[in-house]
């Protein structure tokens, strides 16, 4: 009886092990290519350069100028 509730400890205690690393892998792989894939647009009104980030500034300057622009909502 004793063996069995450590055997059974032991395969739970295995389980949540990998359940866990499942769910922390998961996490940290959504995060990294939500950030590679995600880009935003940017179009110069100066220039009329077109031009993508990643980052989520209200604006980015004009690689080509220097103006900064908001990014572009479809
Ligand atoms: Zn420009």
């Amino acid at each position: 009886m004793a063996f069995e509730g450590v055997l059974i400890a032991f395969i739970v205690a295995g389980l949540l092990f990998f359940i866990s690393l499942w769910l922390y892998y998961d996490r940290r792989d959504k995060i990294y290519y939500d950030r590679q894939r995600i880009r935003h647009i940017h179009h110069c009104v100066k220039c009329g350069t077109l031009y993508s980030t990643h980052e989520e500034k209200r604006q980015m300057p004009c690689p080509a100028c220097g103006f900064g622009n908001p990014p572009l909502h479809f």
